[in-house]
């Protein structure tokens, strides 16, 4: 008696403390559900959710499950769900009657909700896709110290960020021309699970007016971004050989982002950045030399198509992508900056040649891959206008 009464006292108090968790399963509970097995009051019931840190067995053995019963549920839910593939981003959510009896389990991983009742004399199983609600969303701001505090303060969730960085990525380097005053606006469209937590991302439209930069504009058409003008954003080299969501996903601290410089002490670009910061293809080729050069240190040099080449030197380690003869595309890891060789600390030494002669790749000309014109270069040109100034 003692016991029964100690295990009510504990129900109602898990009940109560619990009061988020069982608007969660009045929700999960189909009224069906609800009718069959939901007794009045909430004392009568408990909830308990949670995360996977180890087996679903080893979870409902904590909440108190039998093991009969445990086993008659992973039965009932093996068919449907790969039970050693949950993981502590997985969770679940669980349901007794006073008598200790399991009204109700629900599983939900990958946006699917694994939901288990009890069913003449063992357990069914019925799966639903989460339902992702669609939303979208925008923000600008100037910025005061970079792209990323200014983005992330304005409330611009980080893939969206890392998403905006890609987009603009062939005509502005987001870590070496980010001045303060420049002005900057993003709209994506978003899914959101039940949760409410985001589940997909897509920057819709944007813009960076920037003082070194120019004013650059950008709207999604067709799988891809075009300018006012409709002039695809994409193009044969990118910006900068130091690839933003590359080196954001480096720092793993998004707060930490490293203050790049560019030097011109030759005919070519110094780009002073941390040892071990991810260095990329600025084109896709392929690779014709890897390995020791002398003063270079670790160098690579990609041949581009119309007679370019592109060379990468006093890198601290070169990618296995990067060996002599492999293919690399746009984007690329191809090594890490380092100070190989003749080199006074660490830094990228970059240059572009064509035909054999140097190039001034900052002042290269940028070329648009294609354009699109019409309806389609109005309703690009409206979606960049909505953004506002
Ligand atoms: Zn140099």
């Amino acid at each position: 008696m003692g016991f029964l009464k100690e295990r009510t006292a504990r129900f109602y108090l898990a009940a109560g403390l619990c009061a988020a968790a069982v608007v969660a399963v009045s929700v999960l509970i189909h009224t069906r559900a609800a009718t069959r097995f939901l007794p009045e009051g909430p004392e009568v019931l408990r909830v308990s959710t949670g995360t996977f840190t180890s087996s679903l067995d080893a979870a409902l053995k904590a909440e108190g499950l039998g093991d009969s019963e445990r086993y008659r549920v992973s039965q009932a839910l093996r068919g449907k769900l790969d039970l050693r593939r949950l993981r502590p981003q997985d969770s679940y959510s669980v349901s007794f009657s006073t008598s200790g009896a399991l009204l109700s389990l629900s599983v939900k991983r990958d946006l699917r909700d694994y939901y288990v009742l009890p069913s003449s004399g063992g357990y069914s199983v019925s799966v639903r896709q989460a339902e992702i609600k669609s939303s979208s969303a925008k923000a600008s701001g100037e910025i005061t110290s970079s792209l990323w505090e200014s983005m992330s303060a304005a409330g611009v969730p980080p893939a969206v960020i890392l998403d905006y960085a890609d987009i603009f990525s062939w005509s502005v380097d987001f870590l070496t021309e980010v001045r303060d005053g420049d002005r900057w606006a993003v709209a994506w469209n978003y899914g959101s699970d039940p949760s409410g937590r985001a589940v997909s991302q897509s920057v819709a439209a944007a813009y960076y007016d920037g003082t070194e930069t120019g004013r650059k504009t950008a709207a999604a058409y067709a799988g891809g971004y075009y300018d006012e003008q409709g002039d695809s954003l994409r193009s044969m080299f990118l910006r900068a050989p130091l690839h933003y969501r590359r080196i954001s996903s480096y720092f793993t601290n998004h707060r930490f982002h490293p203050v790049l410089k560019i030097f011109r002490p030759h005919q070519g670009i110094d780009y002073a950045a941390p040892a071990g910061t991810p260095v990329s293809a600025v084109a896709d080729g392929t690779v014709i030399y890897s390995g020791w050069k002398g003063a270079n240190g670790r160098l690579v040099i990609l041949r581009h198509g119309s007679g370019y080449e592109s060379t990468y030197g006093h890198l601290s380690r070169i990618a296995k992508g990067a060996r002599k003869g492999r293919r690399v595309a746009q984007g690329d890891l191809i090594g890490n900056v380092g100070s190989s060789g003749l080199s006074s600390g660490p830094h990228l030494d970059f240059r572009v040649k064509l035909n054999g002669t140097p190039l001034n790749f900052l002042k290269m000309k940028y070329r648009s891959s294609g354009s699109v014109s019409g309806n389609a270069k109005a309703s690009i040109a409206a979606a960049i206008r909505a953004l506002g100034e």
